[in-house]
């Protein structure tokens, strides 16, 4: 039997539907706009389609929203300082610097000057510390998407094996701690780890978030395993297609259609071993953005609506200029 597909865009739908409602709540009772302030240094149009997304999921949701863009040769002082004006700005809840950055720009001092309180990335030392020691705070937005799409699909966490494949500060290592958190005995693997198909196979989550199109084979997969698919790999060479896809013609027809498709870390044939799939694209990618419209609100709830009556925190602007 077909493994189960974990729709993302389908619990997209269910959280957003539950945002509005918070943003509502959040207007009548607190008179609080939640609102985004996006970073994006220079031209490239795929960090601009990003953005563009974010910016069109606020105004979906009735947040407001800033775009701030400056020019590609900008320099880390000049980005320090913007950061300070929205960290100072308190229509501001989050505050997102789209990566990559230029190379003369220090990327490291610029998320850190972010003030933790507004950092929807939960890119932070101080978010991640408090992930690491199970404290409440800003996470990560694709491994929180993860943790949402298991639980709205009535996965069992724990007790659970759960094997990530992949390190990465922004998703493998939250991510681990996430199931953690939830008493899944995690095994977290990487470039040097030995035997992956045999760690694979004793998972009953596996998360693979590695950037290798469908390295994970369906036979690594335990019959019935649960499988979340980090991976957004996009192939344009016809003969690497037709080898992933030779048992997805429709897919492959999709493929000789566009000229390219995006695969995921999970090789296509493991629709027929695992359990349950999130399928690429329509899985995690729809809750990255969900998650960072999730964490605008916390923080805006956080910082804000519990500020006490007579802190500027709580003051709504006279007009919000500049809002979309
Ligand atoms: P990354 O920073 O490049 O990290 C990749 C990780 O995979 C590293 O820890 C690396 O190990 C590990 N790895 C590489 N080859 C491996 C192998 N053969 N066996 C085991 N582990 C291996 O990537 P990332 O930023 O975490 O992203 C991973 C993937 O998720 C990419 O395809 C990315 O596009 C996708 N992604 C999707 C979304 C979304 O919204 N859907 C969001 C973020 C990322 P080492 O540490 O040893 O090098």
């Amino acid at each position: 039997m077909p493994a189960r597909i974990l729709d993302g865009l389908k619990i997209r739908d269910q959280v957003f539907d539950e945002l509005r409602a918070q943003v509502i709540d959040l207007h009548m009772h607190h008179h609080i706009r939640p609102g985004l302030a996006a970073v994006l240094v220079g031209e490239d149009p795929a960090s601009r389609l990003y953005i563009k997304s974010k910016i069109a999921a606020c105004h979906h949701l009735g947040l407001a929203s800033w775009m701030h863009t400056p020019s590609a040769n900008t320099t880390t002082e000049e980005l320090l300082h913007l950061v300070d004006q929205l960290n100072a700005d308190y229509r501001v809840d989050g505050i997102l610097i789209q990566l990559p950055l230029p190379k003369q720009v220090d990327t490291k001092r610029v998320l850190e000057a972010v003030d933790p309180a507004k950092d929807v990335d939960g890119f932070h030392p101080v978010n991640l510390g408090r992930l690491v020691s199970g404290r409440p705070g800003l996470v990560a937005c694709t491994p929180a998407g993860c943790m949402e799409i298991l639980r709205r699909n009535d996965i069992k966490i724990e007790g659970a094996n759960a094997v990530v494949l992949g390190r990465s500060d922004i998703v493998g290592k939250p991510m681990a701690l996430l199931l953690m958190h939830a008493n899944a005995t995690v095994t977290i693997c990487h470039s040097k780890t030995r035997d992956l198909p045999d760690v694979v196979r004793r998972a009953d989550i596996i998360v693979a978030a590695m950037g290798k199109a469908g390295y994970v084979a369906a036979d690594w997969i335990k019959p019935g395993a649960a499988v979340i698919d980090v991976g957004t790999n996009k192939i344009n060479d016809p003969t690497e297609a037709a080898a992933l896809l030779k048992n997805s013609p429709q897919r492959l027809e999709k493929f000789k259609e566009k000229g390219s498709i995006l695969i995921g870390d999970v090789h296509p044939d493991a629709i027929n071993t695992a359990g349950a799939l999130t399928p690429v694209p329509g899985g995690v990618g729809p809750m990255t953005i969900t998650m960072l419209m999730s964490n605008t609100v916390k923080a805006a709830k956080l910082r804000r609506a519990q500020a006490p009556p007579d802190s500027p925190q709580k003051q709504n602007p006279p007009s919000a200029a500049g809002a979309r």
